[in-house]
């Protein structure tokens, strides 16, 4: 408990109806996206301004109390579960878009603007944000900033370090700091703008972003590709990429995430395939006619029993929702779902899911495979129960396995949903001493205390 001075004075900075300690506040911030992180905050605030954020980050500096941001709450690595308790600062309410700036295609928001509120007002201007997180309805700047998000469009738009042109970062001593601009090319000194892109709250709180945005694409086409053999679908996805189409977006559902679907909301799938893999193409018309037509040829020659092109936009609107229904049908379905973000190089894909299979076999566990197959990035995920003991080990044995032959195909344990509690043991062992031994000490300097999000990444 923190002590009634403590919660009175910051009631001061924030207003006494943006500080919560009641027991059922504290217990709703006390997990975020993952199903096993759970710990309770002693207080929870939701500062409007910088200003407050800096006063409430001084006062927490100066009593050494730990304070984890905290934006929708969507994370799946456990990053913004307050691990030492403290203060919970929630940026929920700072969720002003300040400026649209068609001219010069960029916008300037608050961080705790949602991400689906943003592209709503960029789509008025005939504009988008290209880095689509599927958690974009609770999704908030900046927890995407902070987890580098990505999303299907990233296979040919990036994440979203390639949309941050400024930052405005309160540091936990409690200046306000503002980095880079508004300008595309920005090569004046140290990039510090990503120091924070990825850094999950440790290292201060992004309190305002200026962020690169697009023109919307006048045409859209989705082709859906149908497999008998996950790893065919697998080696499609760089056959289409070697043969010189980038489309838009390619993601892989495999047979038991196309069963659930079908269970949850029936739209026809094929529940008998062993995969689907959804392509959208984008552009002018007359390339996304080629493109597609492209896909459409590959997918056939690369081992697709059907591939069938949406006739219009209502017919692949079902298909992407069905896409975004995936992560719920996975975790809808168990207790405890350990499902992880590992990410190859794109030609490996076949090899990783063969893995993935092969170790889910040895330890007799059911596989789920759904993820971003466009960028190499997949979500293996098992099914599992947190109260059954031995179920629940074999599911973490089997996982680790997964993350570290990923990585012996020269991939990454995490693509994008970041470090925070869940991956810690990984990222130590695969992560260069030196590399770490950097990093403890930018922590350092920017948290002499250790206040922002205590133990995560490698505590
Ligand atoms: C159904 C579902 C689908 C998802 N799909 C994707 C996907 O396709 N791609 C993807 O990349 N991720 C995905 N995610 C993960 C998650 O949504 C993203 O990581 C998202 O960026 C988190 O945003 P948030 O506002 O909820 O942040 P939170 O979960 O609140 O916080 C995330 C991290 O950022 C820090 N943080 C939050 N706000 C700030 C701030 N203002 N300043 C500094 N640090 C801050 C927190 O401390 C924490 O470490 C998905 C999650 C779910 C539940």
């Amino acid at each position: 408990m923190l002590k009634e001075s403590i919660v009175a004075e910051l009631k001061r900075i924030c207003g006494d109806e943006d500080v919560l300690t009641t027991p059922e506040a504290l217990k709703a911030y006390s997990y975020d996206g993952t199903t096993n992180w759970i710990k309770e905050p002693e207080a929870v605030v939701f500062p409007k301004t910088a200003s407050e954020i800096s006063e409430v980050l001084k006062l927490a500096n100066r009593e050494k109390i730990p304070v984890t941001p905290r934006g929708g709450g969507t994370n799946v690595s456990g990053g913004s579960v307050p691990w030492f308790g403290g203060i919970v600062l929630c940026t929920t309410k700072m969720n002003k878009i300040k400026k649209i700036d068609k001219e010069n295609l960029s916008c300037t928001v608050e961080c705790g603007v949602v991400l689906q509120d943003l592209n709503t007002a960029l789509a008025k201007e005939g504009l988008f944000f290209p880095p689509d997180p599927q958690s974009f309805l609770g999704a908030t700047i900046g927890g995407i900033i902070a987890e580098n998000a990505g999303g299907p469009a990233c296979v040919k738009y990036g994440v979203t370090k390639q949309y941050v042109l400024g930052l405005q970062v309160v540091l936990p001593t409690g200046e306000i700091v503002n980095l880079g601009g508004r300008t595309l090319k920005n090569v004046a000194g140290y990039d510090l703008i990503h120091l924070f892109i990825s850094s999950e709250g440790t290292l201060g709180v992004i309190s305002e972003a200026e962020l690169k945005v697009n023109p919307l694409p006048p045409a859209r086409k989705t082709i859906v590709a149908v497999y008998d053999s996950v790893e065919k679908a697998g080696e499609t996805v760089f056959r289409v990429l070697e043969n010189g189409v980038i489309p838009g977006k390619i993601e892989l559902l495999d047979n038991w995430v196309i069963n659930r679907i079908e269970e949850m909301m029936p739209m026809g799938l094929p529940k008998e395939a062993d995969a689907m893999l959804l392509f959208e193409c984008d552009g002018i018309e007359e390339a996304v006619q080629k493109e597609t037509d492209k896909i459409v040829e590959i997918a056939k020659i690369y081992g697709a029993r059907d591939v069938r092109v949406a006739k219009d936009m209502d017919e692949a609107n079902r298909y992407w929702m069905a896409r975004r229904a995936g992560f719920a049908a996975v975790f809808g379905k168990a207790k405890t779902v350990l499902s992880e973000d590992v990410t190859v190089p794109r030609g490996m894909i076949p090899a990783l899911i063969r893995k993935s299979k092969e170790i889910a076999k040895k330890y007799g566990l059911e596989l789920v495979i759904l993820g971003h197959a466009g960028d190499g990035n997949l979500h293996p995920s098992f099914l599992t129960d947190i109260n059954n003991k031995e179920h629940y080990e074999r599911a973490q044995k089997a996982m680790e396995e997964i993350i570290y032959a990923a990585v012996e195909l020269g991939g990454v344990l995490s693509g994008e949903h970041g470090i925070g509690l869940e991956k810690q043991k990984f990222f130590m062992r695969v992560t260069d001493p030196v590399a770490i031994d950097l990093m403890k000490k930018i922590k350092a300097l920017f948290d002499p205390n250790n206040i922002m999000n205590p133990g995560k990444i490698w505590e």
